[in-house]
């Protein structure tokens, strides 16, 4: 098994892996903006952040870089981790507007822990050529970045690539010319229903660097297990503030349920600090009640993988049984395990 558990040693303290990042919108025009989480629930003192939404927004730049601090903004404790990635997915249709030298100077600003370089994300729709010139470019930005990172907040190399290969060179290649502290795989999401392309794609990462593995924007209630199973130390999600939009009730051991196809229970299935004491109705119609319990869901599926790992149970049998209710991510994790025994 590629689970494993370890301890990021970061400027604003320890943390402990694997973790989730929930995403935090903050600079977004559009922002659904996070209620506040982070002190509630114990192992999500951490926030994934988008370094160019914040910079490129102006009121709120002025203020940080006159003498409000990114985690007062947020309304955060001091000691909370923030993960500042480069906003690189806005580049999936947009011009890069970044140079990596700034988007370390704004990452430095946010006194962000963990940077992450400045990427341009690939696409399903792009011809080849053009998908191999942008991960050329990721990778001459990330190299770049290391080359004037002289902080110590830990830097990840955003990487790309949609077969196995690619993204093992590209891994080869900047541990070879750059000095990174772990890496982060992007592109995912375009592709996020095809488990098995996923699966090897993230044990192909995996398999080349020791290093840490970070998976950005997959770490909704199905992938987590997964993403565990596979020996990813992290990953992020805005999946719980998107379910809540869309009324989805994330329930954890199975996904996500649509709250107006409940129509006759007082009490909802679950003793989180929010549904524990309200009725369904009352958190029917509470949009930031169902942002809170959707991020408990996360955490309990996260401690159930944990306590499972602890308790010397074989974790197989587990992701049998929490997969065994949805045909397709069932084939996924079998596809996983088949993967997994070929490379031990
Ligand atoms: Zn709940």
């Amino acid at each position: 098994m590629l689970y494993r558990q370890r301890q990021l040693d970061l400027p604003h303290g320890a943390l402990e892996t694997p973790v989730l990042f929930p995403v935090r919108n903050i600079g977004k025009r559009s922002s659904d903006n996070t209620p506040s989480y982070a002190g509630n629930i114990p192992e999500f003192s951490a926030a994934m952040v988008n370094a160019r939404s914040i910079r490129n927004r102006d009121p709120m730049w002025n203020r940080l870089t006159d003498n409000v601090t990114l985690r007062e903004e947020m309304g955060v404790p001091d000691d909370t981790i923030v993960f500042a990635d480069s906003g690189g997915f806005d580049f999936t249709n947009e011009e890069v507007d970044t140079t990596p030298r700034k988007t370390l100077q704004t990452q430095k600003e946010l006194e962000a822990d963990i940077y992450g370089t400045v990427d341009v994300p690939i696409s399903r729709d792009n011809r080849k050529v053009e998908n191999q010139d942008r991960i050329d470019r990721s990778l001459r930005y990330a190299i770049e970045a290391s080359d004037h990172h002289d902080s110590d907040a830990l830097l990840f190399a955003s990487v790309h690539g949609y077969d196995p290969e690619t993204l093992r060179n590209s891994i080869q290649y900047l541990e070879k010319n750059g000095d990174f502290d772990g890496y982060a795989l992007g592109s995912l999401v375009p592709i996020r229903t095809d488990y098995t392309k996923v699966t090897k794609l993230i044990l192909s990462a995996r398999k080349t660097t020791d290093k840490h593995l970070h998976v950005y924007g997959l770490g909704g209630l199905v992938y987590q297990p997964l993403l565990l199973y596979l020996g990813v130390d992290s990953f992020d999600s805005s999946a719980f503030i998107r379910s809540a939009g869309n009324r989805n009730y994330l329930i954890p051991g199975f996904g996500g349920e649509e709250l107006h196809n409940i129509e006759d229970m007082e009490r909802l299935p679950c003793p989180c600090p929010v549904c524990g004491n309200q009725t369904l109705d009352e958190v029917r119609e509470n949009r930031e009640a169902l942002v809170k319990h959707n991020l408990w869901a996360l955490a309990t599926e996260l401690r159930r993988f944990r306590y499972v790992a602890e308790s010397g149970r074989e974790v197989e049998e587990y992701l049998d049984l929490r997969f065994q209710g949805n045909e397709v991510t069932q084939r996924a994790y079998q596809t996983a395990k088949q993967q997994m025994r070929r490379l031990t």
